[in-house]
Formats: structure tokens, C-alpha cells, sequence
């Protein structure tokens, strides 16, 4: 581990609320990577164990996984097997103190993406993660478009009916998880879990405000709520969920 030095050189742009899951049960590690990216403005939650890690990516979707190898019980390998058994292609960074070449190919081959071992530099941590997140964006639908609304993920541009469309991060973030599924209704947590990391204050009216934002400048029927239960995009010939 390096000296702490404040402030990761990620990249405010990568960072835009990309939510990072970190495997770690040594505290002080844990402690100053977390600080460290959510200075960059990343989304961090924080997991000790395999279980816990385990039960946090089958609940809410991650951008990237920083996963320790050696864990209290259930290592991480065994976790890193088993989110790739269930088809879940979150890239994984190993982030470890075994530096064996065997410990090494064992994890690349039980499916993670990438592999740093401890002690390692805050800066080449972030240029790590920078690689493996711009690789998963090119891997992820290029661009989509629905209803006459366009966006690009990677340069986080929007157009409607051809003409930009100037949106905020999380206005993006809202719009994109639910152009992702259209007719798929995502309720108010489910876009809220996207938006922040476990223990960020969430005013309660929140995503709300970014959906009022949307249908502002993308038309008012653009996305629609099932009330009680949710918000969509209602899929091309139906104006129900699906
Ligand atoms: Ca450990």
C-alpha cells in the first residue's frame, strides 16, 4: 500500500457515478481505498467477507468489483467462481498480497479481469480500474435509442429527434438504467441503488426530481410511473409497462 496521498488521479469523467463494490477485510486498506475513490467520485461500498460480497452483488449491479483473495472464510476465488458461474460479467480486479505466478493465473483463469498485487500505488489502482471500465463500456451496447431518443454511454451524449439534449450525471444515470429494459418498471430504490452507495444521504425526493428533469427535456409521456411501484419507458407500439 502507498502512502496515502489524497487524491486518485481517476478522472472525474470515468468516475461519474460509477458504483464500485471493494472486497476487503484488512481495515486500513479498505479504509484508505475507499476514501480515495470517493474522492474521485465514485460510488464505494464496502464488504468484509465473500457473503456479504456475495449478497450485495445479487442485490444491486456494480460497475466494478476490487476483490481481496485471502477473506475469513470463503475466499475470494470461490466468490470470483461463482458470480461467473451465474453468468454475472461485472469486471473484477484482484487486488491481493499473494503473488505467486500460480495464485496469478488461478485467478485470471476462475475469471477476473485483472490483477494487482499488494502493496500497490493508489495511482496505478485507478489507471487499473480506468482500463477496466472503458473495456466494459465498449463491451456494453454501443449506443441505443428508442422512441426517437438517443444516447451514447461512452461520451454520454443525448439527442431527441436528432437535437442535443443536455442532461445532469444522474439525470443520465436515471435515463439509462431504464432505456436499458424498456417496458421494464424500476422502482424508486432500485434507481436510487444506482445512484448512490450504501451510507450516502439520499434526499427522499430525489428521484423524482430526476425523472420531473427528464420528462422536461425529453417529452412528458418519455417515461411513465406506475403508481406505487415504479417508473419506465413504455417499449415502441405499447404505452404499458411489459
Ligand atoms: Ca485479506
Amino acid at each position: 500500500m502507498a502512502p496515502a496521498r489524497g487524491i486518485l488521479a481517476i478522472g472525474s469523467q470515468a468516475a461519474d457515478f460509477m458504483r464500485v463494490l471493494l472486497v476487503e477485510d484488512d481495515r486500513m486498506i479498505g479504509q484508505a481505498v475507499q476514501t480515495a475513490l470517493r474522492q474521485d467520485g465514485y460510488a464505494v461500498d464496502w464488504v468484509r467477507d465473500a457473503e456479504s460480497a456475495d449478497t450485495a452483488l445479487t442485490t444491486a449491479g456494480f460497475d466494478l468489483v476490487l476483490l481481496d483473495l485471502g477473506l475469513p472464510g470463503r475466499d475470494g476465488v470461490d466468490l470470483l467462481r461463482t458470480l461467473r458461474t451465474r453468468h454475472d460479467a461485472t469486471p473484477v480486479l484482484i487486488v491481493t498480497a499473494r503473488d505467486d505466478v500460480q495464485d496469478r493465473v488461478g485467478g485470471l483463469d476462475a475469471g477476473a479481469d485483472d490483477y494487482l498485487v499488494k502493496p500497490f500505488d493508489l495511482d496505478e489502482l485507478g489507471a487499473r480500474m480506468r482500463a477496466l471500465l472503458r473495456r466494459s463500456a465498449g463491451r456494453g451496447e454501443a449506443v441505443f435509442e428508442h422512441r426517437g431518443v438517443r444516447i451514447d454511454p461512452a461520451t454520454r451524449e443525448v439527442t431527441r429527434d436528432g437535437e442535443p439534449v443536455t442532461l445532469s450525471p444522474r439525470e443520465f444515470a436515471v435515463l439509462e438504467a431504464l432505456m436499458l429494459r424498456p417496458g421494464a418498471v424500476l422502482s424508486r430504490a432500485q434507481l436510487e441503488d444506482r445512484l448512490y452507495g450504501w451510507g450516502e444521504s439520499v434526499e427522499s425526493n430525489a428521484v423524482e426530481v430526476y425523472i420531473h428533469g427528464l420528462r422536461r427535456k425529453l417529452g412528458h409521456d418519455f417515461v411513465q410511473n406506475v403508481r406505487g411501484v415504479g417508473y419506465f419507458v413504455p417499449k415502441a407500439d405499447s404505452q404499458g409497462p411489459g
